[in-house]
């Protein structure tokens, strides 16, 4: 897999390098199939598992960006998104002359699905409050943050996937374990953790928050609100997204800081001297490859 650097504007978009650098843009419109993971579908050509690479994405804030692949799948890698956050933090970001622009929230959506539920609401960052309720070890979880302030990469990054034992006949059938499994998901069964140490004590719910940040990448921008999610898993958000962007009234395109002051100067060329206030949309400096 390569990371291109992309122009202001252009977003995340997938390429898929062996069929003729098709092009999926990572958007709402092109959610395909979402289980056990979130695939991507533009005419026929698939990419699957994209839902960790798009959170490493946001979390590290990249806006604009090609993702290079040649096969079907996003490399699964540790089952979590610190890989792909270490492998950015080698390179840096760089900022680019244009603003970024985000999806600020104007009033809820709301999804709900028995005892499932996922909401979106107003606020100034980007806050996150996430419940988790499994069958025991896991047992019941919160995990509250905000991504405009909280540190994506050492709190988010890190947490890995999980599954149950019984399950891995079923996740086997889906494609969804290959090879060493235990190197890449957290194995779980009644009597506990099988594969341990956690990172984390609450690393189930950490990862839960992980995939929702990737998920509502595909709204095409980052979001400017409160997300609250109980019980919520790759449909729900993937759901969430698909609402929010065909209800134009809940929402708007807006520069976080448009209620502050602007510089007078606004023609200001170096991208070096642009102000952090002023949030401009930022871009891995070079090309960079990573491998599963
Ligand atoms: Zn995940």
């Amino acid at each position: 897999m390569r990371l291109v650097p992309a122009p202001a504007g252009s977003g995340i978009v997938f390429r898929r390098t062996d069929l003729d650098n098709f092009e999926i843009p990572a958007t709402g419109r092109n959610v395909a199939k979402v289980s056990y993971a979130t695939s991507l579908m533009r005419g026929s050509v698939l990419i699957s598992t994209t839902e960790h690479l798009l959170s490493a994405l946001i979390g590290f804030g990249v806006d604009n960006v090609i993702v290079e692949v040649d096969n079907l799948e996003l490399p699964i890698l540790d089952g979590s998104a610190l890989p792909y956050v270490e492998a950015f933090h080698s390179v840096g970001l760089k900022r680019q002359r244009r603003r970024r622009e985000y999806i600020r929230i104007l009033k809820e959506v709301e999804v709900r699905d028995g005892s499932k539920f996922i909401g979106v609401y107003p606020g100034s960052g980007y806050g996150i409050d996430y419940t988790i309720d499994f069958p025991q070890p896991i047992g019941h979880a919160t995990f509250r943050g905000d991504l405009e302030t909280g540190d994506y990469a050492r709190l988010i990054a890190p947490a890995r996937t999980f599954g149950f034992r019984e399950d891995e006949p079923k996740l086997r059938d889906m494609g969804l374990i290959r090879g060493a499994s235990e190197q890449c998901v957290i194995v779980l069964t009644a009597e506990g953790v099988q594969n341990g140490p956690l990172r984390f004590a609450d690393e189930f719910v950490r990862h839960k928050v992980l995939d929702l940040i990737g998920d509502l990448a595909l709204a095409g921008r980052r979001i400017q609100g409160h997300v609250v999610a109980e019980r919520a898993g790759h449909a729900m958000h993937t759901a969430l997204v698909q609402r929010l962007l065909r209800d134009r009234s809940a929402w708007e395109l807006a520069h976080i800081y448009d209620e502050l002051p602007q510089p007078a100067d606004q023609s200001a060329e170096a991208e070096a001297a642009t102000p952090d206030t002023d949030s401009p949309a930022a871009i891995l400096p070079d090309t960079l490859s990573v491998h599963a």
